[in-house]
């Protein structure tokens, strides 16, 4: 047996035949043309069907899945005609003499390279986009269709080298058993997809996969990150097993999934979804989710070239709340900066860009794109539960300033004859600074939702995208938890409610702990949703909270998940 080793993406198992999905191009030799009047002609007849496929495919998506994913087939269509594209397409035809095939895929080498080279998920994002919006006009001007995920017509594990939108928005998802890609990062096209999907998937496996026969049958485990090749029946079976236990276990949780969350003692706690995406709202309350404690507004802003407007925001948040049958939703303004540039929001190059201009503190910088984003919000929020929090609070006058823009939003909406809802106000508590101020941030807000993947990045020092010390960043740190526990006592005693919805909240093993402090909402992707649920339903407040003080006074993480692991109840029937 062989192994393969990428990075886990959407835990899982899967074993089954191996559909390998090639957009790979024939290489293309540059050779010499008679007429280069000739060739632009076929360039800019391919450029102009490529864009009409891509509009039909937009309208295709944002059908059947929604507006907001369609965007990307938009900014792809903007691809067409920027002229750092095109433009160069038609300087290389001009000056080397050659067929357009030849200059589009030079042009389209050399930006990927450019991308790739900057090492940052966004920039990688767009590698893949600008080889798949070339792939597409170097198919057109050759009259070749690729080996398309449409045409999968039984379960599968699909291997590829990237999973680019144009491919992936025809698949029939449900015959997709599993996902490996051999380039990318957790958080690209591919693995969002897969995780919003429930889809096991593994990214940046490698070009070995590639090699992969395609009638071979492999298995995945999408939480380890391992392709298991050439096993024996006995091992596939074994994970087949694997996978059928944890379909138990999900289908047991399910059946209580829409229950409360009552504690022995009665306590009832509000267990909510994180979603960054229309299609993710349906699966909280498919999950038992009880509203959403986070919206992750950046799926609105990224992969296009342009804001989106105030009406196309107000459409897509008045959208989700009403799949949400009107359940609460969190709505988390803009959280982008250094690390995410956006082409319509420049921001300068930073050495260390989480300590420098992101979330609120980007957004209070750019005021007229902000009170864009909190019209709509404000919008919607009329006559539905509808609630705003900023990111990457740091002080109590950043608190006061968002809220006067909030003030002014009102005001113009009105001025202009609109109604605006009145929505309560909260924050994220994602660094540290904010949760040793809470008492101060507490006099200013509704709500805190602890935030414990920044929270722990700042508090440990650890940068969260740097594989070499993701040893050291584990949100079970007695720091983070001591930070955790003065934010929830002080928020309380200022009769301010508080969330969690970083990682941490859909990690069974800290749901007593996080009970036992106080917290009043937990809210995690909802896959985890039932099993939360029902650990709530084994402990009283008054066991959890008796947990507390031990756990606090462990001396490293590894000592606090060992002391958890020591606490675990069974599960029940009922549970
Ligand atoms: C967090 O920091 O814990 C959080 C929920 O926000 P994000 O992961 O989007 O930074
Ligand atoms: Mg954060």
């Amino acid at each position: 047996m062989k192994t393969i080793q990428g990075i886990g993406a959407s835990a899982g198992f899967a074993v089954g035949p191996v559909f390998l999905y090639t957009d790979a191009l024939p290489s293309i030799e540059p050779k010499r043309v008679d007429s280069v009047e000739a060739e632009l002609v076929r360039l800019r007849a391919a450029l102009e069907r490529v864009g009409e496929k891509l509009e039909a495919l937009e309208t295709e998506t944002a059908a059947k899945v929604g507006k907001a994913e369609a965007e990307v087939f938009a900014a792809h269509r903007l691809f067409l005609v920027d002229p750092s594209f095109t433009g160069e397409i038609e300087k290389s035809i001009h000056e080397h003499n050659i067929q357009a095939e030849a200059a589009v895929q030079g042009v389209a080498l050399k930006l990927r390279e450019t991308f790739e080279a900057m090492q940052d998920d966004y920039f990688r994002a767009r590698a893949a986009d600008i080889m798949d919006v070339g792939g597409q006009v170097i198919r057109e001007l050759m009259g070749i269709s690729a080996r398309g995920l449409e045409q999968i017509t039984s379960p599968v594990i699909v291997l590829a080298d990237e999973l680019v939108p144009s491919a992936t928005a025809r698949m029939d998802a449900s015959l997709v058993l599993g996902l490996v890609t051999s380039r990318g990062g957790k958080s690209g096209h591919a693995a969002i997809l897969a995780r919003s999907l429930g889809i096991p998937a593994i990214v940046g496996a490698g070009p070995e996969i590639l090699k992969i026969d395609p009638g071979a049958s492999i298995i995945i485990d999408g939480g380890a990150g391992t392709i298991l090749l050439e096993a024996d029946p006995q091992i596939q079976q074994e994970y087949l097993q694997r996978k059928k236990q944890q379909q138990a276990r999900l289908s047991h949780a399910l059946t209580n999934a829409a229950q409360p969350a009552v504690t022995l003692d009665g306590v009832r706690v509000e267990v909510a979804g994180n979603i960054g995406s229309m299609a993710e709202a349906g699966r909280v309350v498919e999950f038992g989710g009880e509203g959403v404690g986070l919206l992750r507004t950046e799926f609105l802003f990224l992969d296009r070239l342009i804001a989106p407007s105030e009406e196309e925001q107000f459409q897509t948040y008045a959208g989700i709340s009403d799949k949400l049958g009107n359940r609460p939703l969190i709505i988390r303004t803009l959280d982008v900066g250094g690390d995410k540039p956006l082409p319509y929001l420049p921001v300068s190059s930073e050495d260390n860009p989480f300590l420098g201009n992101r979330g609120v503190r980007l957004c209070l910088g750019r005021p007229d794109l902000f009170k864009i984003q909190l019209r709509a919000i404000l919008r919607a929020a009329h006559g539905r539960e509808i609630r705003i929090m900023f990111p990457m609070v740091t002080t109590v006058g950043e608190v006061r300033a968002a809220r006067a823009l909030i003030a002014e939003a009102r005001d113009e909406i009105v001025a202009a004859g609109g109604q605006a809802g009145t929505p309560q106000v909260g924050i994220m508590v994602e660094v540290p600074a904010a949760a040793l101020t809470s008492d101060l941030l507490a006099a200013e807000v509704d709500f805190f939702s602890i935030g414990t993947n920044d929270l722990t990045q700042y508090t440990l020092a650890v940068d969260r995208t740097n594989p070499s010390v993701q040893n050291i960043a584990d949100h079970f740190h007695p720091s983070v938890l001591r930070l955790i526990r003065l934010t929830i006592q002080q928020a309380h005693e200022r009769g301010v409610w508080v969330g969690l919805c970083g990682e941490l909240a859909g990690d069974p093993l800290a749901t007593p702990l996080l009970l036992g402090m106080g917290l009043d909402e937990f809210s995690m992707s909802s896959a985890s949703i039932p099993f939360v649920k029902g650990v709530i339903r084994r402990w009283s407040r008054e066991e959890a909270a008796a947990l507390v003080d031990s756990a606090l006074g462990q001396e490293d993480a590894q000592a606090v998940v060992a002391f958890l692991q020591q606490q675990k109840k069974p599960e029940s029937e009922n549970s």
